[in-house]
């Protein structure tokens, strides 16, 4: 069943029929399926063939500003920010026993509208994003104030509350596991939530949305618009009634976002943004491992990772070896219809990322690197890209720099550790990094000169829910996941009484 990538393309057999249906293609606003108000859709394609899976309400200004009064209502007078942060928390976590309930029917749609294949969104970003969920569970009842002590008769307490209305917008790549980043922690808070998401995934955060009024969730605490960055996106982040904005996606929209957030209210704005990851593997690695390691820091989710460890640096004295093991791990990657057993590659989200991936590697052979092997589309149908290794890569060639999101390795030479960092850290961009050593000496001196907000050593995208996840640079600022994103989600209230009888102080 499995198409083994080779050097000669392969063509793409009939896409397999999705063992899902699509139910709810409407925006969820105040607890309720709408349309548009404008009554516009949008089609929603299968990266497979490129054919409509359905029409999807394209949210525009008016929907937003409906969706923000349900959830400024909702947070202002309804009971979600007023119950105990016990019962909170088991609303949470029975929304999390039905998202793994339904992990099947979640996959299937992930997989049908973003081309991943099957298996690892069933196997791995349906049960992570579960476990997200369980997690902030489990901190909604442990986030308190302190007691502060002052130079005086007073008692000193901090309230921590939640800020209000969370505005989100979250991207296509990982659409569930974004929904999870975002979703959990505001709710966990107090919050109640507006969330945008991509026009090319629309399918599962509303599924998922519905899922969570099942569990218990007020009506006006959770709202998802889909639609577009320029309109609905644009709405949200420049809403005078959205307290706080959340954002994935893009350097250069994110940009945009900022401006508007601070142009409109000020309210604050955390930013996941583009990366440009070394991997560094070093001259005491063991090949083969990071070979191994290198291929799915790279090729993992099509390349569309923002944290793809897309520039591998690799010691001279260990080069030739590892550049001929890449080229051939790359070639025997298995590329075909993600809903097929053993895929470990389907196609590109949609024809913009498949044209600008194609662009990029054009730009990586007229630049003089060494095209090992790819460098074109897999198949005839479909977004579908080789597997595509660059070797002899220079730090000033594009594909070195910007950042591609796409299964394209460039692969450069380096002499020593000094050289290396200062290579590495030599990007706009500072997401993260893995390293490639035994060495405890080394990966220590790289992991605290490296610029960046995530070092992974001898091992990379590990994705736990405790573990904060966010960028130096270009790459964003705040930081989602673990204890870290509480504060994003958070007012810090003092509250000072005097004592009536200092002595006692
Ligand atoms: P994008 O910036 O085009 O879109 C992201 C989201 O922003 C979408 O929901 C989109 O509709 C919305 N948007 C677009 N224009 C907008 C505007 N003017 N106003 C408000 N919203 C707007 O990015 P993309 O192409 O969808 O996603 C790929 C990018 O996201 C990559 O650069 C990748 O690195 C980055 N990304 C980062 C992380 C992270 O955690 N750091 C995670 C995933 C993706």
């Amino acid at each position: 069943l499995i198409c083994r990538y080779n050097s000669t393309s392969v063509a793409v057999e009939e896409p397999i029929t999705p063992p899902v249906s699509v139910k709810h293609t409407q925006l969820l606003i105040n607890g309720q399926f709408v349309d548009a108000a404008s009554g516009k859709t949008f089609p929603t394609l299968d990266p497979r063939t490129g054919e409509v899976i359905a029409h999807v309400a394209e949210g525009d200004v008016e929907d937003v500003n409906r969706a923000v009064s349900a959830a400024r209502k909702a947070f202002d007078e309804g009971p979600w920010p007023r119950m105990t942060a016990y019962e909170r928390s088991k609303i949470i976590l029975r929304f999390a026993d039905l998202l793994e309930q339904h992990t099947d029917e979640i996959a299937a749609l992930e997989t049908w509208d973003n081309g991943k294949p099957y298996e690892q969104a069933a196997k791995t970003e349906i049960p992570m994003t579960v476990r997200l969920f369980r997690y902030y569970a489990g901190w909604a009842d442990k986030i308190h104030g302190l007691t502060v002590p002052a130079d005086g008769p007073y008692h000193v307490q901090t309230l921590h509350e939640p800020i209000g209305v969370a505005g989100q917008i979250i991207p296509w790549n990982f659409p569930m596991l974004m929904f999870s980043w975002k979703v959990g922690p505001a709710l966990a808070c107090g919050n109640t939530v507006v969330i945008k998401t991509a026009e090319q995934t629309p399918l599962s955060a509303v599924y998922a949305a519905k899922l969570f009024h099942e569990a218990g969730l007020p009506d006006g605490v959770l709202n998802v618009v889909s639609g577009f960055g320029p309109t609905a996106g644009a709405a949200l982040a420049s809403h005078m009634e959205v307290d706080k904005l959340a954002f994935t996606g893009s350097t250069d929209t994110g940009k945009i976002v900022l401006e508007l957030a601070s142009k409109s209210n000020l309210k604050p704005v955390t930013l996941e943004l583009g990366g440009k990851s070394a991997f560094i593997v070093c001259e005491d690695a063991d090949v083969d491992q990071a070979v191994e390691l290198s291929h799915s820091a790279v090729f993992f989710n099509q390349g569309q990772c923002c944290c793809a460890g897309s520039r591998t640096f690799v010691h001279e004295h260990v080069y030739n070896e590892f550049v001929e093991k890449a080229r051939a791990r790359a070639m025997n990657r298995s590329v075909g219809d993600p809903f097929k057993v053993g895929i470990e590659q389907g196609p590109q989200v949609d024809s913009d990322q498949f044209e600008k991936i194609l662009r990029c590697i054009r730009s990586g052979v007229e630049s003089g690197a060494i095209l090992e092997t790819g460098g074109d589309r897999f198949g005839s149908n479909g977004y579908y890209i080789q597997p595509t290794v660059f070797s002899n890569v220079q730090d000033d060639m594009s594909i070195a720099r910007e950042e591609i999101f796409g299964p394209v390795q460039s692969i450069l030479k380096f002499k020593d550790l000094d050289e290396v960092i200062k290579r590495a850290n030599n990007s706009r961009y500072g997401l993260a990094a893995g390293i490639f050593t035994h060495n405890l000496d080394t990966a220590n001196t790289l992991s605290r000169a490296l610029k960046v907000g995530t070092v992974w050593i001898n091992c990379y995208d590990v994705f736990d829910a405790a573990v904060p996840f966010g960028g130096y640079k270009m790459s964003g600022n705040g930081r989602e996941k673990g204890i870290y994103s509480l504060n994003n989600y958070l007012q810090v209230k003092a509250v000072v009484t005097a004592l009536k009888n200092p002595s006692w102080l």
